[in-house]
């Protein structure tokens, strides 16, 4: 071996170090996870989603949607419809049907996921740590049911620089009405 690979596989090692370390103990958002719920939730729903067992999530769910928001799961890339949805409208969460986004807040990440860079209001998240890959991710669950949603990332859009990344699946969408009308 020469000098000369020597010393380019010295620099490919220290990059690949150097980014290592970057994604292993770079911060993570924590003006996000430490957002306040400064306002109760909107509607007066009187279900107590704490209380349902797993055994009634299951009758409830689908058994993809039962994965991914009762057990963290995740769907595979490029399977939703809603990653490609245009349409202005609501997202709603499948589990408990509190409003999460707006269609204003959505935008291609290429990711195959859903994606948008903030919730329709900061009260509808909660947020985990979750150190399931070698790098600790934001994990967030909807504020109601308690049921998985996806994680958020910095590398968002303006304004937030925020990229929320959601399952599909956990996701019910509601088109607004006016355009499904024929002009
Ligand atoms: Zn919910």
């Amino acid at each position: 071996m020469n000098r000369r690979v020597l010393l380019t596989g010295g620099l490919a090692l220290a990059s690949f170090g150097g980014w290592f370390a970057y994604r292993t103990f770079r911060p993570l958002p924590s003006d996000v996870a430490n957002a306040q719920r400064a306002e109760p939730l909107p509607d007066a729903d009187t279900t107590d989603w704490a209380a349902l067992s797993n055994e009634e999530w299951r009758e409830r769910l689908t058994p993809v949607q039962y994965r991914v928001m009762r057990e963290e799961g995740t769907e595979r890339a490029f399977t939703s419809p809603l990653a490609d949805e245009h349409r202005d409208g609501v997202y709603h969460c499948a589990g408990c049907d509190l409003d999460l986004f707006s269609s204003e807040a959505k935008f291609d990440s290429g990711t195959g996921w859903p994606s948008f860079w903030e919730p329709i209001a900061e009260n509808r998240f909660g947020f985990n740590t979750d150190y399931r890959l070698w790098y600790p991710r934001l994990e967030y669950h909807c504020s109601r049911c308690g049921g998985h949603h996806g994680h958020v990332f910095e590398d968002g859009p303006p304004p937030t620089g925020l990229r929320y990344c959601n399952n599909g699946v956990a996701l019910a969408f509601r088109p607004s009405t006016a355009q499904d009308e024929p002009a």
